[in-house]
């Protein structure tokens, strides 16, 4: 796969047509490992939205009317033909993205489980029944789709995070707009593709690419009933804030700072070969990489030996060629932003152990950085306090499980937090009281199955339900309870007086 097979400038994909978007501002898309462009991607307007948005209300009542089980046959027919082109959504992936192939993989695999989760869709839409809720009247559920619905996408997954979105929106009933991060649209281009030729009526799935304009574009538009955004925490508040005060539903999944707490019994080699592989798979951008660690004192000179070992197994390089683990960082702004971080941690006092800037120096383009790993950091530290999203570590040391829980809990995010221990009451103990949404017990990234809910806490989520799960099937559908009696022709009686005996 090359650039030459990308549009050189993409388009919007409203009603089953690639449709050029009502602007002449485009952005640069090139691919992180080498900075070679790409594409470009048009930054739609508002204009732009309004007609994916008409094209997907003229959609809906035909396929809000098509039977559950023949929208789950279009999601089997898409399964399929997302195994059928794997190797080629994963090489788009690491193309725009820059994480390596088999990273890109295992994402689009985990998007394949949320396809397979909506197939079931027959089953998931099922209401509750109460029988003679008073005599002769019986109650029950029915659950609707809500009609023209949203999904805004951050850049560092790029096929599973829209995944998590339109697959049951879509089973479940409704139309979807979608507006992938102008930094990654590729991807979301083959998909729409794809979804067209597992037999997807055209107008049920939209793209409308561009930036804060499209966003706002979606958040202002009364004729979208739901937004489900992911992203930073700046932007997930923004959104939340502003699509309710326009009367939506939303849910807005943010940003993240993950703890892993390293106690005293731990067996501490397999503890910083996960922790590393955890804090520096995906160059470090994923919404729960381990970014802070807290070590027992006791062991932590060790422990911190172990780190920077592993780290320095890692071999960093475009992740189109076979071998390399560590890709780069998603811009070169980005890269300029973690470089600050790294100086503001010197200057805070924390000592850096490993320092990945030289490493990249080696490379002939693209925005690296190797493995960076901070000790004797605090929980006041700026480095500690924000997300970085890069492959940057902090380590601080505590007194055992009492003082590293109280540093946990100083976070303002809630995200994942991991707990390495070989003491099924320490590791309790954890699971209980720490303050985050996803819980690994020796397990780095602790991403929920699809069919289990994506249920971060504190700043790193907005709303109410999560996605994926039955949360997700509940945020795109609504209820409607019904009460119903009937009468036998002729019968006088009124209310529920008469009895019916078989
Ligand atoms: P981002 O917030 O910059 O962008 C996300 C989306 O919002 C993009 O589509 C972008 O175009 C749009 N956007 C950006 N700035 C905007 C603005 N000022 N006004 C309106 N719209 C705007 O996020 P990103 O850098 O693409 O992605 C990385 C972030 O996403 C990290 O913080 C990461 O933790 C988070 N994330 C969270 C989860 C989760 O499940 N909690 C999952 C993946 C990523």
């Amino acid at each position: 796969m090359s650039s030459t097979m990308f549009e050189k400038k993409l388009k919007n994909y409203i009603g089953g047509e690639w449709v050029e978007a009502a602007t002449t501002q485009y952005a640069d898309v090139p691919n992180p490992a080498t900075e070679e462009v790409l594409s470009q991607v048009p930054l739609s307007s508002k204009e732009d939205v309004a007609r994916a948005v008409a094209a997907a209300k003229a959609a809906f009542p035909a396929w809000s009317a098509t039977p559950v089980i023949e929208r789950a046959r279009i999601m089997f027919n898409f399964q399929q033909l997302l195994f059928k082109h794997q190797d080629e959504l994963a090489q788009i992936v690491t193309l725009e993205n820059g994480k390596n192939v088999p990273e890109a993989a295992a994402e689009l695999l985990r998007g394949i489980e949320m396809v397979e989760f909506a197939a079931g869709m027959p089953t998931l839409m099922m209401g509750d029944t109460v029988p003679n809720i008073a005599r002769n009247i019986d109650s029950y559920t029915l659950k609707f789709p809500l009609g023209v619905v949203a999904g805004i996408v951050p850049f560092n997954f790029p096929v599973m995070v829209p995944m998590w979105m339109f697959p049951i929106a879509i089973a479940a009933g409704n139309c979807f707009v979608l507006k992938p991060s102008e930094r990654t649209p590729l991807a979301s281009a083959r998909v729409a593709e794809l979804l067209k030729e597992a037999g997807l009526p055209d107008g049920v799935f939209n793209i409308v690419n561009g930036a804060h304009d499209v966003v706002n574009g979606i958040l202002e538009h009364p004729d979208i009933k739901a937004v489900s955004f992911v992203g930073s925490q700046p932007v997930a508040e923004y959104v939340y804030k502003t699509a309710a005060a326009n009367g939506k539903r939303v849910q807005a999944l943010a940003g993240a700072k993950n703890h892993h707490l390293v106690l005293a019994d731990a067996d501490l080699r397999r503890a910083a070969k996960t922790i590393v592989s955890a804090a520096f798979g995906c160059a470090g951008e994923r919404c729960m990489a381990a970014s802070a660690v807290v070590v027992d004192d006791s062991v932590a000179d060790e422990f911190v030996q172990y780190l920077i070992e592993e780290s320095d197994a890692l071999k960093m390089g475009d992740g189109m060629i076979a071998g390399n683990d560590l890709g780069p960082v998603i811009r070169s702004e980005h890269l300029n932003k973690v470089h600050g971080y790294i100086d503001r941690g010197l200057e805070g006092g924390a000592q850096l152990v490993r320092d990945g800037r030289k490493d990249a120096e080696a490379l002939p383009a693209g925005y690296f950085l190797g493995p960076t790993i901070f000790d004797k950091a605090d929980a006041e530290m700026v480095i500690v306090r924000d997300e970085i999203f890069a492959p940057v570590l902090s380590v601080m040391r505590v007194s055992g499980f009492e003082e590293g829980l109280d540093v946990i809990s100083k976070s303002r995010f809630g995200n994942g937090a991991c707990v390495y221990t070989n003491s099924g009451r320490y590791g309790r103990e954890f699971v209980q009281r720490v303050e985050a949404g996803m819980v690994g017990v020796n397990v780095g990234v602790p991403a929920p199955m699809g069919f289990f809910a994506f249920s971060g806490w504190k700043q790193s989520f907005y709303g109410d339900l999560h996605a994926n799960g039955k949360d997700g099937v509940e945020f795109f559908t609504k209820k409607k309870t019904v009460t119903e009696r009937w009468f036998d022709q002729g019968d006088q009686s009124i209310g529920s007086q008469k009895v019916f005996v078989k």
